[in-house]
């Protein structure tokens, strides 16, 4: 890389990003993901190169979804079971975040409070706030290929936080390979707003804040999850899901979730489901970015930007039905392409 680019990435080529992530730079990791969040055509051409030759050293990570209502702790959480993973095991972590949500409020789950303070100094780990996207299948996208990046450069730990409350939960579920739900004592999940799928998607719902007086309380919120979990169904993974309690406040259980994701990680490499998950994975990865780019293709011709306004026009005002309306726009996009060869 020369001198120039490392002040500005204005200019930097493909390799300029690759060979700063490689090397573990997290300045130049943080300026790959901003490429990647890019919506400009330029910029997507530029990622794509940047991802595609990091490809080859992806993959070798434990990713980890984490999710639960707002204000369950899930920073708290982070910031100490990260700071657990990092000083007392030596994992490097990246966290990154989904929060769709962050387009109405305008702020971002990891982005408007002072967050993780303690995590976010560790040379060994790496924190980035949620993009601000235009479509949760965009934002999930940006989270996939960031995650490959930080990857890349060296995280063997990735956690992926959501808000626990929306349909962001199946789209990390898509891209992990453990599920943790947060939950609060006493109350019951309906209350906490999260859904029944969630609880059923979780590899291990941890009963954070039992500490103080809520400990008794905790306590009886796990049992009555742990015996909701036997009801479910098996999960193709061979795991049997499990319930404990723990405090991000005090430290309690998270050596405990530690071993449980161990375990986790053996009995799933033993069966063979971990790959084989990685690669359904990638399936379905595939079929949405194919689904978004057709869309991306469609809707951005000139052509069709200049009929669209008119056609709904002639659907409301009831001149054409809106199945005749999409098919003469398909129609019209088929002759422009036509027209450019
Ligand atoms: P998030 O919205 O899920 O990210 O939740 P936060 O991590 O911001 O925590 C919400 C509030 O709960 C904060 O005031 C935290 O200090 C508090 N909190 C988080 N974890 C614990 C815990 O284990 N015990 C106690 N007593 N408070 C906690």
């Amino acid at each position: 890389m020369n001198k120039k680019a490392s002040i500005s990435s204005k200019n930097w080529s493909a390799n300029d990003y690759v060979e700063g992530i490689l090397r573990g730079d997290r300045v130049v990791l943080g300026r790959a993901i901003t490429l990647v969040e890019s919506s400009r055509p330029e910029h997507r051409e530029l990622a794509q190169q940047v991802l595609e030759k990091c490809l080859p050293h992806t993959g070798n990570s434990f990713r980890m979804g984490i999710t639960g209502p707002p204000g369950v702790g899930k920073s708290s959480f982070i910031e100490a079971f990260g700071s657990l993973l990092v000083q007392g095991h030596g994992r490097k972590l990246a966290v990154l975040a989904i929060d769709p949500s962050s387009q109405v409020s305008g702020g971002s789950i990891l982005g408007d409070k002072t967050r993780m303070e303690k995590l976010g100094v560790e040379p060994n780990a790496f924190i980035r706030p949620s993009p601000a996207g235009s479509s949760l299948g965009g934002v999930a996208n940006c989270t996939h290929e960031s995650m490959l990046l930080c990857e890349a450069a060296g995280f063997d730990t990735i956690f992926i936080e959501t808000v626990g409350v929306g349909q962001s939960e199946t789209a990390v579920a898509g891209m992990v390979d453990f599920f943790l739900l947060l939950l609060l004592p006493g109350a019951g999940d309906e209350l906490q707003g999260i859904k029944r799928g969630i609880v059923e998607m979780a590899d291990l719902l941890a009963v954070n804040k039992a500490d103080g007086d809520r400990i008794e309380l905790a306590k009886s919120a796990r049992k009555d999850y742990a015996l909701a979990l036997h009801l479910f169904p098996e999960k193709p993974n061979g795991w049997q899901p499990k319930a404990v309690t723990c405090s991000a406040m005090t430290g309690d259980g998270l050596a405990e979730i530690w071993k449980l994701l161990s375990d986790y990680q053996e009995v799933v490499k033993g069966n063979g489901w971990f790959l084989e998950n990685r690669k359904a994975q990638l399936g379905t990865w595939f079929a949405s970015q194919l689904e978004q780019s057709v869309h991306r293709f469609f809707f951005e011709s000139t052509e069709i930007k200049a009929e669209l306004v008119e056609s709904k026009a002639a659907v409301l005002a009831g001149k054409l039905t809106p199945a005749q309306a999409a098919n003469s726009l398909i129609d019209l996009f088929k002759k422009s392409i036509e027209s450019r060869h």
